[in-house]
């Protein structure tokens, strides 16, 4: 299988050694993480295994993980990567007949090509045409220097009717072809519609300053136009087009890629000069969204780069809005690792009818997003001009979320009276709620309570009360089936997952191969999608060994996640061709077995994904108490003592595992 074959072929010491300084210590290699900020090496790679894991953060993979993460790409694109490497041809066919996927590309093409000399054009204009003087003058008032109106390829729209399509008209690009890309409109558009006549067609944009609009590998896709006068829309965007998503696109990122990683920071603002303006300055971890809402798609776009959102958004009322909006889309995009947490040792304790080793599936965002904080009524350009340091404190002390809600969430209510009192806590201890580290939960609490001057723990017992309010519908462990929105899979009544314990159904538990349980656990997501919830607050990518089940993991929790309704049709769309062979075999896998009712199914899936997190959890406690050893020969207190705790944070999670594999029967 291909992906055997490049992992025989690349070695991930050498491979992870292009990019983290790797200092050989007995049979492991270490280094400063990637992927997150410190200074004692917590980042190992293991020659043998072929594994890599931080200790500190808790990434970990192999060289496929590795390469995903660390160049923010698809698998897919990770595969085709690697392949070219290490000599390997991978064939790609996907969904798409090759027919219409090459017809696709060459349009594709020629409007990339149409989109380019358009840049050109314009870029000359601003430059050098004598209309363009008021544009000029505009740039010069903002602060944009002429660099950077070279590096952003800024350009002027002249206010004419059509001196940019007879232009391109005349390079032999078809009138069709210019309103395809966006460039121009049809004369005869609005009335007589459907009819083929042809009345010529005009100017898209006219009378403005352009800002070019490139995807993440710096090619020309759309245009964003500012008005220079009180025409109106103040900005005009591209409109939708083959090459231009406007809710996916975010201004700048090809030039500020690069910045993210290194900053592990994404700062959005509103407008193309804030944007422009802030790389002039150097805070070159700056995008601007376009269009106002930050929607889904930005998030995803960003999480390969970053996990660090900060929202430079206007203070003002409708910025308020946007600014809610974004943490909404950025809470919902970002992945949720979903993590066991024992009652016991939850804040305000135990109550008394809950059995001793019960769990609680606590949901984890797994980014931190923050939110800037301006002096009110000055956009981020503004700011930037007047008083850099001022902005780079700000960039480098966002407002955590949850202070940012304190401020937001508290306005206009009188805290003095009950009600103003009981509504800030009805709004505030869901946000607490959303905190993962305990320490800073209590330090909040603490917050609230004097806030509000209300006792502490009747906080804590309320903010408990919230959680099993929140989160007893999305734990399989608890009796309530999970909840899931859209989707049109099976629902709750369909497996009671607290009937039929005891038996330990068909699995055989002397084949304890780990690849193979993977297959099994696919075979049976693949089988039936809805039992997705049940397995992923257990599991997650991570724990899988075999890279190819990962992926198929991934793609099948994705896809579920979207809540397509036609859940198979949409899963094969999304798996590389150079996994079809792994589908085959988890499908035989189970089509090997006598067949399970809904209920048996969810036992099965439950059973499987604890396994696997036992089995890898199991790998971490071996590789760690060999690092542990290793430390102690070499005197090294300080890692000997982040080693330890590590291993006993695994310690603590293999029991809560082995209760919950208890409570199951
Ligand atoms: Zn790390």
């Amino acid at each position: 299988m291909v992906i055997d074959i490049i992992k025989a072929k690349i070695d991930v010491v050498e491979e992870i050694g292009l990019v983290v300084t790797l200092q050989k210590s007995g049979k492991s290699f270490k280094g400063l993480c990637p992927f997150h900020n410190e200074r004692t090496p917590s980042f190992h790679v293991f020659a043998e295994s072929q594994t890599w894991h931080c200790f500190g953060c808790n990434e970990g993979g192999d060289v496929f993980t590795f390469v995903q993460k660390q160049q923010g790409l698809e698998f897919r694109d990770a595969l085709l990567y690697l392949a070219e490497k290490a000599g390997v041809l991978v064939e790609d066919h996907s969904s798409r007949n090759p027919e219409e996927e090459r017809e696709i590309t060459a349009v594709k093409d020629r409007l990339r090509k149409v989109n380019e000399d358009a840049l050109l054009w314009f870029h000359q204009m601003l430059l050098r045409s004598r209309e363009a003087a008021e544009a000029r003058a505009y740039v010069q008032s903002r602060g944009i220097s002429s660099d950077s109106v070279i590096t952003f390829g800024l350009g002027y729209a002249p206010d004419r009717w059509d001196s940019l399509c007879s232009y391109l008209l005349g390079q032999g690009y078809t009138e069709r072809e210019l309103i395809n890309g966006g460039l121009a409109r049809d004369r005869t558009s609005g009335e007589g519609e459907g009819q083929e006549k042809s009345g010529g067609v005009y100017d898209y944009f006219r009378g403005r300053l352009i800002f070019p609009i490139r995807d993440m590998r710096g090619r020309v896709i759309g245009f964003g136009g500012r008005a220079l006068g009180d025409e109106q829309p103040k900005y005009l965007n591209s409109p939708q087009t083959l090459l231009f998503e406007k809710n996916s696109v975010l201004y700048a990122l090809d030039m500020a890629k690069d910045a993210i990683k290194l900053a592990n920071q994404v700062v959005i603002v509103e407008g193309y000069v804030d944007a422009v303006i802030a790389h002039q300055y150097g805070t070159k971890q700056t995008v601007a969204c376009i269009g106002s809402a930050i929607t889904a798609k930005h998030i995803q776009q960003l999480k390969k780069l970053t996990k660090q959102v900060t929202l430079a958004l206007d203070p003002d009322a409708a910025g308020a809005t946007a600014t809610e909006h974004g943490i909404q889309e950025a809470l919902k995009s970002f992945d949720h690792t979903v993590v066991p947490v024992p009652l016991a040792a939850a804040a305000g304790g135990r109550k008394r009818n809950e059995p001793r080793g019960m769990i609680r599936l606590e949901e984890q965002v797994d980014a931190e997003i923050n939110v800037l904080q301006l002096p009110a009524g000055e956009d981020p350009d503004e700011v930037i001009r007047r008083d850099f340091s001022l902005w780079a404190y700000a960039v480098s002390h966002p407002l955590p979320l949850v202070d940012y809600y304190f401020v937001a969430k508290t306005a206009g209510l009188n805290l003095r009276e009950p009600n103003g009192k009981s509504e800030v806590a009805r709004r505030l201890l869901p946000v607490i709620g959303m905190i993962s580290d305990r320490v800073k939960r209590d330090a909040y609490i603490r917050k609230l309570a004097t806030m509000i001057t209300i006792d502490e723990r009747s906080l804590h017992e309320e903010l408990q009360r919230v959680l099993r309010g929140q989160r007893a519908e999305e734990a399989g462990f608890l009796g309530s089936a999970p909840r899931r929105g859209p989707g049109g899979v099976p629902q709750s009544s369909s497996f009671p997952s607290s009937e039929g314990r005891g038996k330990e159904g068909g699995l055989d538990r002397s084949r304890n191969n780990r690849l193979q349980w993977e297959d099994y656990l696919i075979g049976l997501l693949l089988q039936n999608p809805g039992l997705s919830p049940y397995v992923c607050g257990i599991i997650n990518d991570g724990d899988f060994a075999g890279t190819d089940t990962r992926e198929l993991y991934h793609i099948l929790n994705s896809v579920y996640q979207r809540g397509s309704s036609s859940s198979n049709q949409s899963f094969e769309q999304h798996v590389p061709s150079a996994l079809l062979a792994t589908v085959a075999r988890a499908q035989q896998c189970i089509e090997s077995r006598p067949p399970r009712d809904g209920a048996g199914q969810v036992r099965d899936a439950v059973q499987c994904a604890t396994r696997l997190k036992r089995t890898h959890l199991l790998q971490l406690n071996t590789e760690l108490k060999y690092l542990v050893r290793e430390a102690e020969e070499a005197g090294d207190v300080v890692s000997m003592q982040q080693l330890q705790h590590q291993l006993l944070e695994i310690h603590r999670q293999l029991r809560t595992i082995d209760s919950a594999t208890h409570l199951q029967g």
